[in-house]
């Protein structure tokens, strides 16, 4: 019988459990053994769901109270120098000094950084290391969950732990650069040590996750796959070795030869080479197929799965597992936790337990008679067939639409030369903001009470109006050259439009660990995109109704929908996101109409969204530049478009952001001290650009004179005709109190730098 597994199970549970009790023991409401008991209870919960779908072998330590790679530089004792000795500490603790910025002493210290987790949402915790870094095993977390397992009767147990080089790569130098594989002779003996205690502890399988073989691998890092592997072999637990979120191409035969029990590939994204793969694998391992998808939330397609899978079934026999491609902490817990969303496209969705229970089905179906398959089959095939042919996923008119699209709506009538005479004008050094302002708690209950029905639609409409005459007055009492609304009335600047457009579907439980105790809940894509009736222009024109000042409209763009989504698989992603664009170009033009005439279309997560393959960065770009084109080309010369992105480290794809053609970019990089704007510089960027010059991140005041200097810097890399002055980024997470101060003081260094600049005083940096 074909043995199923799972990599990974989410452990924020289904109604946020570890969430709340997180968050209570941060506030001191519960104690350290109260939030133990809670997330051992999680635990053992999710065990028992995995058995009881039929799982034969159970993850343990998948579980984290914040982050896996964290637990596991505290298990090999790698602890950045300035949280001081964490020994004394529960790993609970030490985890939370380290993720929230404490040392032992409990004082502030920075945080570890975070970063994202290869191209998922998720981030984890970069391990620190030093060139003299010693390792040695510092907690007890793994082997307590092996026991807990144990005791409450799993037998058949599969720890999950960061391998070696994956560990290693994912790491940083705490101070100088050094090379890290020169770690990695250092770090082997404490591997061997931990498998051997887990052996001890009577457990057959570890499960060693080194995704970066999805990754291009320099040689040396290749080569330390080879050497590592051979050295752990003698290990007595036997490994299986999981690789995911792509295909394996250059790295196959490496994966492939290498010297452990089992090899896991996501058979998904890596369907193609999964023949080759047989092909090449010593006929003594196992192959572990992740053949359900766990980075997308549709039902499987399980007659296909298995016309896949039956041949090599025949070949690979008992070798042959299956689980999911990677672990499922990237998909909801339940869909049934789900009542609000119809029964039909209900049917068409898999959260993490369907997904276990689809992998059950198609091990029942693998071992059945042919003319009993069709019976187990049946309605998996009448579910994915009504999604295909639902009017519900395809819309006429989209696909009319997408047909004649012709490739004028993405070109701008001029140039930005061109065009900048024709647009608003404004003061040198024009002062604005991102979009959001402070989401008081009045405006959070007006709409948790509007959505409850507490509140008329009338009702709340007057409640946000009148935020939005507050936040207008702030801005002209403040001096603001181009104001903004708001965004009171958005929950999330992607919910928000994903609430309006046809084709999008929001769960109301359907949340996804981000990072700690952070959720996000992206909505569902499942048919054309296509916008039924104008989605901010209401909000927009009353704001402009109010001054006489410019009044920029706010948008979040089709790229950044997208990649904060679950969308569909029916089709190309690139073709997903025109059809949102040709939405959203809708929105500018009626903008437009109502007489806003710049207007800010947000891409915060193109950049995030680049491939892991650097091979196939370029086809991405072409379409995500596309989309974003597509929506602005609907703007009339007079029209100054901007676009905001927050992670600007823009080096590599320069030539991308500039043909974007936007007429102005608002960017993060205040904490960068404005040395990321070297990439505009470098590139000659030809419109103009807003490095933000506070970080809004923070709750600290900025003062003139700080942003007045790197301003001063900016000026170096940027002519001074084509820089503008404004925060990091949206404001949204910050209090009045903090906001209106600091934009006080960033519109003194505004001035300040216009009164310089027209009396010739050379900018001294
Ligand atoms: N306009 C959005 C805001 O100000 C942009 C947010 C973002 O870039 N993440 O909130
Ligand atoms: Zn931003």
């Amino acid at each position: 019988m074909t043995l199923l597994h799972n990599l990974g199970f989410p452990r924020i549970g289904a109604q946020r459990e570890l969430k709340f009790a997180l968050e209570r023991y941060w506030r001191g409401e519960d104690s350290l053994a109260k939030l133990e008991s809670s997330t051992a209870d999680l635990r053992a919960r999710h065990w028992q769901q995995q058995q009881a779908a039929g799982m034969n072998l159970l993850p343990v330590n998948d579980f984290s109270l914040y982050d896996q790679i964290l637990d596991h530089s505290l298990l090999l004792g790698a602890i950045p120098s300035r949280f001081g000795d964490l020994s004394g500490h529960s790993h609970a603790d030490a985890a939370f000094c380290i993720a929230r910025g404490k040392d032992a002493q409990g004082r502030p210290v920075a945080a570890g950084e975070m970063t994202k987790w290869f191209d998922t949402n998720y981030h984890f915790i970069v391990p620190e290391l030093r060139r003299e870094q010693h390792f040695q095993l510092g907690s007890n977390k793994l082997f307590d969950e092996i026991r807990q397992a144990r005791s409450l009767g799993h037998a058949a147990i599969k720890p999950v732990l960061p391998g070696p080089l994956t560990w290693l790569w994912l790491s940083k130098a705490e101070d100088e650069e050094f090379d890290r594989l020169e770690l990695l002779d250092s770090l082997l003996p404490v591997y061997a040590e931990i498998l051997q205690r887990i052996a001890d502890l009577g457990v057959e399988w570890v499960q060693m996750d080194e995704p970066i073989l999805s990754l291009d691998l320099p040689l040396p890092w290749k080569q330390a796959f080879e050497s590592a592997y051979s050295r752990l072999h003698s290990s007595p637990a036997k490994l299986l070795l999981a690789t995911y979120f792509g295909p394996l191409l250059d790295n196959l035969h490496l994966a492939a030869r290498l010297p452990v029990d089992g090899l896991h590939v996501d058979a998904v994204r890596g369907a193609d080479e999964i023949t080759a793969l047989a092909d090449h694998l010593p006929t003594y391992k196992i192959l572990s197929l992740g053949i359900i998808d766990g980075r997308n939330i549709w039902r499987a397609d399980l007659g296909q799965l298995l016309a896949r899978l039956t041949p090599l079934q025949q070949r690979l026999g008992e070798r042959l597992w299956l689980a999911p491609s990677c672990s499922l902490l990237h998909v909801p817990v339940d869909l049934h936790a789900e009542p609000a969303l119809d029964d039909e496209l209900k049917s068409w969705l898999s959260f993490a337990l369907q997904k276990l229970e689809e992998l059950n089905l198609l091990k029942q179906v693998l071992g059945s008679e042919d003319h009993q398959r069709e019976e187990l089959l049946a309605d998996n095939l009448r579910i994915c067939d009504s999604r295909k042919h639902s009017s519900r996923v395809c819309n006429p008119a989209v696909q009319e639409r997408m047909q004649s699209l012709d490739t004028r709506a993405s070109i701008r009538n001029s140039s930005y030369d061109q065009r900048r005479p024709r647009q608003v004008s404004l003061p040198l050094f024009p002062t604005t903001t991102i979009g959001s302002f402070p989401q008081t708690a009045e405006i959070r209950q007006a709409r948790l009470a509007h959505r409850q029905g507490r509140l008329t639609d009338a009702e709340y409409k007057t409640l946000m109006r009148k935020q939005i005459q507050e936040a207008v007055q702030i801005q002209e009492q403040l001096g603001l050259d181009v104001l903004v609304h708001g965004e009171a009335e958005r929950n999330d600047m992607v919910e928000y439009f994903a609430e309006q457009l046809e084709g999008f579907a929001l769960t109301r439980h359907g949340w996804v660990q981000s990072y700690g105790s952070r959720c996000v809940k992206p909505p569902i894509l499942f048919g054309d995109a296509s916008r039924p009736a104008p989605l901010t222009v209401e909000w927009s024109a009353y704001a402009r109704s109010l001054t006489s000042l410019p009044m920029k409209g706010m948008l979040t763009g089709p790229v950044t929908i997208l990649n904060w989504s679950f969308v569909r698989d029916d089709q190309p992603r690139a073709t997903t996101c025109k059809q949102l664009a040709l939405a959203l170009r809708d929105e500018v033009r009626d903008l437009e109409k109502a007489g806003i005439n710049v207007i800010q279309i947000d891409e915060a997560a193109l950049r995030e969204g680049l491939p892991l393959r650097r091979s196939d960065w370029q086809g991405y770009l072409d379409w995500a530049v596309e989309s974003f084109r597509i929506t602005a080309g609907a703007a009339q010369d007079s029209t100054q478009i901007h676009t905001h992105m927050c992670y600007s480290e823009f080096n590599d794809i320069m030539p991308a952001i500039a043909a974007m053609d936007a007429d102005v970019i608002t960017i993060e990089t205040s904490r960068s001290r404005m040395e990321l704007l070297d990439a505009f510089r470098d590139f000659e960027y030809p419109a103009e650009i807003g490095p933000g010059v506070y970080d809004i991140h923070s709750a600290n005041i900025p003062e003139a004179d700080d942003m007045l200097q790197l301003l001063e810097k900016a000026l170096e890399r940027i002519p001074a005709e084509r820089l503008w002055v404004n925060p990091d980024c949206g404001l949204k997470t910050r209090s009045w109190q903090e906001v209106k101060p600091a934009l006080e003081n960033m519109l003194q260094a505004a001035r300040q730098l216009r009164k310089q600049y027209e009396q010739n005083i050379p900018v001294s940096a």
